[in-house]
């Protein structure tokens, strides 16, 4: 069933001939069938999209176990008391009544490619012409020595926004006077290369308030991190003192983390804190690899001007759970990425025209009350790659109102954003 990376990369290079071919009939002779799997920042704006540009001529049907979504993107300005929950939570009722799409509240389990139908845990299975899977990332179990998936009530990730994200605000909110907040941040690539760093920033301003004597440890594998230089002025100039940034040349490894003694031991040396933030390793959202479409570090490789799987032709892959490039994994390229996906599935299925894949992302982060930065950047789909073409990114030592600038701008993308998903 696996056809190879040159015949894919074939059958791209031909996407003006798919434009130009009939229409393909659904399995059962009625309108061509697309059904995703995953209603987040890819899965809901894909379906949004193919419903609403092909008007009728697809069948969509989004495969979602939740029924509200928790938007990571700006779940740590919950954290930090700029936003509530409910101001992060989306549902899918108007993806069903204003553009016709079957969502079914369910979770996929498995994926048969050759007679191409998606298994649910319900027990029913649904056919697809086109299948689209949006799942983001799962842990890749093992990675912090003593943790796993079972202990992420006692050491949260917040790392899937929702209650995961209400349980580490409780737990900031809470801590005892002086107490210590352990941050232990993911290996690359992960989801949101900024994220770790902008909730450091976000707890740090609760504890600033509350708590002042409390200190914040992030214990990273990484030596060097995003909008680095931004962050850590931002961390001197407001928070003085209480984040203390160890990578792992200077600490050692994480050696172990200890969920029931709240300790983590790195370098030999145990930490007792009162908070731990376990963001672990990350691999794509396990049906990917499930469906077959993974490769060997776990990330599902696309065909950058189609996101068609490399591994099989009928199946588009999106957002965090793909390696693709140059793009980060963040919510905003997911949604650039499904554009380009909408776009490429028209043309295959109702022979509408093919416009050239080009994808663009901006993460902001907020560092402190008005105090936004950003980083940005354009991309183009190459035969190898979504390649960056240019970008941007805030300096150090900008003046309050560029920040505060910023900051308003992110709020005005929040809202389109999710409106562009959700509709
Ligand atoms: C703290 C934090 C801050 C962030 N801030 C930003 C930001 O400011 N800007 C930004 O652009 N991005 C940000 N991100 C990143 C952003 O949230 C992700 O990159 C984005 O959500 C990826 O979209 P996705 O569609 O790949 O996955 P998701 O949005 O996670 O959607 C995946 C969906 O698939 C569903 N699913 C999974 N498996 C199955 C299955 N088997 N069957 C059915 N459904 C399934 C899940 O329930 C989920 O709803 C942040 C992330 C974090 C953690």
């Amino acid at each position: 069933m696996s056809l190879s990376r040159r015949s894919i990369l074939k059958g791209a290079a031909a996407g003006a001939v798919l434009t130009a071919a009939p229409m393909v009939m659904g399995a059962n002779h009625g309108k061509p069938k697309v059904v995703v799997v995953g209603g987040g920042a890819g899965g809901a704006t894909v379906a949004r999209y193919l419903a609403k540009d092909s008007k009728g001529a697809l069948d969509v049907t989004l495969v979602e176990p939740t029924r509200t979504y928790y938007t990571c993107f700006f779940s740590n300005l919950y954290l930090g008391g700029f936003r509530t929950l409910d101001s992060i939570a989306h549902s899918y009722g108007k993806l069903a009544s204003e553009y016709g799409i079957n969502v079914v509240h369910d979770w996929a389990v498995g994926v048969d490619r050759d007679k191409k139908t998606v298994a649910l845990a319900g027990g029913g299975s649904v056919p697809y012409d086109r299948l689209v899977l949006s799942p983001g990332i799962d842990f890749v179990e093992g990675s912090v020595p003593g943790w796993d998936i079972s202990a992420q009530n006692k050491m949260p990730h917040a790392y899937k926004a929702g209650s995961q994200t209400e349980l580490l605000k409780a737990q900031v909110d809470s801590m005892r006077e002086g107490g210590v907040f352990v941050m232990v941040a993911p290996p690359n690539p992960y989801r949101c290369p900024p994220g770790p760093y902008e909730r450091v920033s976000m707890v740090a301003h609760v504890l600033k308030a509350k708590n002042p004597k409390a200190k914040i440890l992030i214990f990273d594998p990484k030596d060097k991190f995003s909008k680095q230089g931004l962050f850590q002025e931002g961390w001197e100039a407001r928070y003085p003192g209480m984040v203390d940034w160890l990578d792992a040349s200077f600490t050692g490894p994480l050696q172990e983390a200890r969920p029931d003694s709240m300790e983590v031991v790195v370098g030999g040396e145990v930490t007792k804190a009162d908070v731990v933030n376990v963001i672990p390793a990350q691999k794509a959202g396990r049906i990917a690899e499930l469906a077959g479409v993974t490769d060997e570090k776990g990330w599902a490789p696309v065909v950058p001007a189609t996101m068609q799987s490399r591994m099989d032709e009928n199946i588009h892959v999106l957002g965090d759970a793909t390696n693709q490039g140059d793009m980060p994994k963040s919510g905003f390229a997911a949604n650039s990425q499904a554009k380009v996906a909408a776009n490429a599935i028209r043309g295959a299925l109702t022979g509408s025209k093919v416009f050239p894949a080009k994808f663009s992302n901006t993460c902001w982060s907020l560092i402190d009350t008005d105090n936004g930065v950003k980083v940005g950047a354009a991309y183009e789909a190459t035969p190898e790659k979504i390649a960056k073409t240019s970008g941007f990114i805030s300096q150090t030592g900008e003046d309050a109102a560029l920040r505060k600038q910023t900051f308003e701008e992110s709020l005005g993308w929040y809202s389109g954003i999710t409106t562009d998903m959700f509709g």
